[in-house]
């Protein structure tokens, strides 16, 4: 575990280096869209505070990034050409540039979803599920949309054109999500916590592995991704409440318990240990082979790693299971992985888990030891006795008390 440790701190320093030396960011030229958002308009050069294009026909045009730069969606902002009338109108709309995982916003790009800002007025509330259509996991990304939108084309009103604003603050919508996670986040961890102490509990854990398909995945579809560290080496952090609640729970998990979130809260992982629980004889796989095997996790994540960062696109990285099934949303390529992940549980326990998920990778190399886990016949992963800690999700069936 130490080699593989090295390995991958080597493959992200490497990458990082690589990445700031390599990687060069694109800028998109706004201007070259303006006869988009404004046909047949004659703007001004770029300029004024806050920067913008002024026109004689009085519509301005201007790019949401230099007015309202904090606003965040799930990979850092949304960047939007946006043009206003005298009125105080939106008449043009168009998407310049974003970071989130286009599996969850593909809908959000289309030109029938912004479609629905155009006539909009700087006063609308441009709140989801009001005068904005909600998209079911693509919430954080909506959001971000609208309040980018909003803001900044009300400050451009009021401070370049003049316009008196008079719409108020949209309100917080979303905050009950963050709550749930982090309640059911400490459900389980005190599920946990019980069945360390006397396997009679242990019935609790197939609950919440229930719930955590439904809420996580289903409801939320917001399960812990390899894209979510990406994103941070990247420096693009949300703002949204979710989002650090998911990342900051489950890497404190990793240090105080290993892969608990792998056993616990992976909607996959669960959806994988329920298919591989139905009466099919297993594999009988040689150890030795089994544990070669179990490495090649370790070398996909240093692959994406390297290929994610030095690139900056998170999209690169994006072959996990997980983000496919529950954003109903991929490629062939990544709708055949869901496929394989899921059915070969038929034949080896949480094949996904063992051999490919990233995440799986990230969480085993951060597991600090424990000896009370010893495996037994039953060991959802199939590990042998005295199993590597970095194997174990944490499910308690075989703990021993010292
Ligand atoms: S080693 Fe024990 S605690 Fe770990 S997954 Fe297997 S049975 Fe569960």
């Amino acid at each position: 575990m130490n080699k593989i440790r090295l390995f991958l701190l080597i493959t992200l320093c490497v990458s990082v280096l690589g990445g700031y030396g390599l990687r060069k960011e694109k800028k998109v030229d706004e201007s070259l869209f303006l006869n988009e958002v404004a046909p047949n308009v004659e703007f001004t050069g770029k300029g004024g505070i806050p920067p913008h294009y002024s026109s004689k026909e009085g519509i301005v045009a201007f790019n949401t990034y230099d007015v309202a730069p904090s606003i965040r969606g799930y990979a850092g902002p949304i960047k939007v050409l946006l043009a206003l009338n005298r009125e105080g109108r939106i008449t043009g709309i168009r998407i310049l540039e974003h970071k989130e995982t286009p599996n969850y916003v593909h809908q959000m790009l289309k030109p029938e979803y912004l479609r629905q800002f155009l006539g909009k007025s700087i006063n609308d509330p441009f709140e989801i599920d009001k005068d904005i259509d909600g998209i079911s996991r693509a919430t954080v990304s909506v959001k971000a949309l609208a309040e980018t939108v909003r803001k900044s084309s009300r400050e451009i009103a009021s401070r370049v054109m003049g316009i008196e604003v008079r719409g108020e603050e949209a309100r917080e919508t979303h905050n009950l999500k963050w709550i749930l996670y982090l309640v059911f986040f400490g459900f389980s961890f005190g599920a946990y916590l019980i069945t360390k102490k006397s396997e009679r509990y242990l019935r609790v854990r197939d609950a919440v592995l229930v719930i955590s398909i439904l809420l996580v995945g289903l409801w939320l579809s917001s399960p812990f991704s390899i894209l979510h560290v990406f994103n941070i080496v990247l420096m693009r952090f949300s703002t949204d409440m979710l989002w650090f609640v998911i990342v900051a729970s489950t890497l404190l998990s990793v240090i105080v318990a290993g892969r608990f979130y792998c056993g616990w809260l992976c909607p996959f992982g669960a959806v994988s240990e329920f298919i591989g629980r139905m009466p099919f004889k297993k594999w009988d796989i040689p150890a030795h082979v089994d544990d070669k095997w179990r490495n090649l996790k370790y070398i996909l994540l240093g692959l994406i790693t390297v290929v994610v960062v030095i690139s900056g696109r998170v999209g690169f990285g994006n072959y996990e299971t997980y983000v496919t099934l529950f954003s109903f949303h991929g490629n062939v390529f990544t709708w055949v992985l869901v496929v394989i992940g899921i059915l070969a549980n038929l034949r080896v326990e949480r094949f996904w888990c063992r051999y490919l998920c990233p995440v799986a990778a990230l969480t085993g190399v951060f597991s600090r030891k424990d000896q009370g886990y010893v495996s037994r016949y039953d060991c959802p992963m199939g590990n042998k006795p005295v199993p590597l800690i970095s194997e174990c999700i944490r499910c308690n069936r075989c703990y021993r008390k010292s």
